[in-house]
């Protein structure tokens, strides 16, 4: 019976620290420089070149783990990790095996039996690979060791999830928790947030089952497409009596299944050993003290606040309070125009709505709070309609300037002239005889319906409380 089945599900995931420089060198981590531009013989790995750990790796590391409930360790290392492929320089990676900096912290998702912990099993520090370029020269494969040496933290969470859902509840939160403390800026598009996902099922009672894993996944709807098929797939493979191996998979988004890619290298294939070149990481607990006194405010506690504070809805709050991005937005721009209901509306309805269909993150909304704010002034005094200001809105994202600036432009201003729009009404009625028969005789509709034919005429710009109420005069 399929239903016996439960899924259990484990997450890895690697995000980028927005440090300046790279882990072991001066190289800068910007995103997006043209290839093999950002590299030094360091990380390129050139003979004899030795890695000196970069700090703030460290500290922002530890602030993921404070972040996340774990506990500090004062006594930590790095060691190597020996494989081969060709963005890899060194022919290892440089992580850290046994000895992690953070371990046994917690993150709790919201599900639909209510709150739940899952379980972080560690936190440790690694420098990311470079990148391969494939297709552009004939076929051929070229190297951009940019990303090489870039500070990533690997965010291993225990087997504790049990479903696509929560899986990206989890995804969620912990990309908010990152972002609010500042130590990532999980771009997922740039591959600066992505999670390998270990999947098994298993019958209630009997042990876990074998995993398979997705690696460096980066797409919230991938990963819960992925992590439903292979459940599926996983218990098809038992059903029909047979086994399911321990594998590394590819999935692929257009025929939405996974392939086998590998069999999966176990910790012997890559011959941990501590790294002969870097000192140990040892950590007073006044150092860990002092990043705990400074962490700024997570998530939840602004959640709570604008629940309480701010009466707004449990839904409207965990949208805005997901991305850092988009709640520092709603508290700037509150600040300046002073109407927080209009400014939480906007961001949850068309702000949401157009993130989605441009497929962008919040963080790079182009538009300022001042100038969000400036548009919902306007609406605010009359100069123009909500409709109206939803094309500002579009020309926001698309050009972004002083919304004054842009309904000047445009010819957009609300028209607020009694005698203009006492014109409009006239013609209007004129033209729609039948509908001013409808209302005197008792039909209130067709006064939306003769407001609505004013509205499409002036394309949205009459005033609405005007329009009404000089219908109803000449009605
Ligand atoms: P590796 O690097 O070999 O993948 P890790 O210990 O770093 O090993 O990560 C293993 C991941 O797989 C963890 O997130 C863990 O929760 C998850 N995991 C372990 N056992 C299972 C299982 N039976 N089913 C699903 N996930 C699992
Ligand atoms: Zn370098
Ligand atoms: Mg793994």
């Amino acid at each position: 019976m399929r239903e016996e089945y439960k899924p259990v599900i484990g997450l890895e995931v690697h995000a980028e620290l927005s440090t300046k420089t790279k882990i072991f060198c001066n190289c800068s981590t910007k995103f997006g420089a043209k290839p093999n531009t950002q590299v030094c013989p360091i990380c390129m790995a050139m003979p004899g070149t030795l890695p000196v750990l970069n700090e703030k790796v460290v500290e922002y590391a530890v602030k993921a783990g404070l972040a996340t409930n774990c506990t500090i360790s004062k006594d930590s290392k790095n060691d190597r990790k020996n494989y081969f492929y060709p963005d890899l320089p060194k022919s290892y990676q440089i992580s850290q095996y046994d000895k992690p900096l953070c371990e046994n912290g917690y993150v709790e998702i919201d599900t639909k039996n209510g709150k739940k912990k899952i379980r972080i099993l560690r936190i440790h520090i690694e420098e990311d690979a470079g990148k391969l370029n494939h297709d552009d020269f004939g076929g051929g494969s070229l190297v951009d060791l940019n990303r090489a040496g870039v500070p990533l933290i690997e965010i291993v969470s225990e087997p504790d999830i049990a479903s696509s859902e929560e899986a990206e509840s989890y995804l969620k939160k912990l990309k908010s928790i990152l972002e609010y403390i500042e130590v990532s800026d999980c771009k997922m598009q740039e591959g600066s947030y992505r999670a390998d996902v270990n999947v098994s099922v298993h019958k209630i009672g009997e042990p876990f089952g074998t995993r398979t894993e997705s690696k460096n996944m980066n797409s919230f709807r991938s990963i819960t497409r992925e992590i439903d098929y292979e459940i599926e797939r996983q218990i098809d493979v038992l059903e029909n009596g047979g086994v399911v191996k321990q594998q590394t998979l590819r999935w692929d988004d257009v025929s939405g299944k996974t392939f086998a890619m590998r069999g999966k290298e176990e910790a012997d294939d890559y011959r941990y050993f501590p790294e002969p070149d870097l000192v140990a990481i040892k950590l007073s607990d006044e150092y860990i003290q002092n990043i705990k006194d400074n962490l700024p405010e997570l998530p939840e506690s602004r959640y709570e606040r604008y629940i309480n504070e701010y009466n707004m809805s449990q839904k409207d709050a965990e949208i805005i309070v997901a991305s850092k991005y988009l709640s520092d937005l709603f508290e700037k721009t509150s600040g300046i125009c002073g109407n927080r209901k209009a400014v939480s509306n906007w961001i949850i309805s068309d702000i949401s709505r157009i993130l989605n269909e441009k497929e962008l993150e919040p963080a790079n909304i182009p538009f300022s709070a001042n100038q969000l704010a400036k548009m919902i002034t306007m609406i605010d005094d009359g100069k123009i309609s909500t409709k109206i200001a939803k094309t500002v809105l579009e020309e926001l994202f698309e050009n972004p300037k002083d919304p004054e600036e842009i309904v000047n432009e445009k010819g957009l201003s609300q028209i607020s002239d009694e005698g203009e729009i006492k014109k409009i009404v006239e013609e209007i009625l004129q033209n729609n005889p039948q509908s001013v028969q409808d209302y005197k005789a008792g039909k209130d509709r067709a006064l939306g319906f003769l407001v609505g034919q004013a509205m499409k005429q002036t394309k949205g710009k009459a005033n609405p409380q005007m329009l009404n109420k000089l219908f109803k005069e000449a009605l």
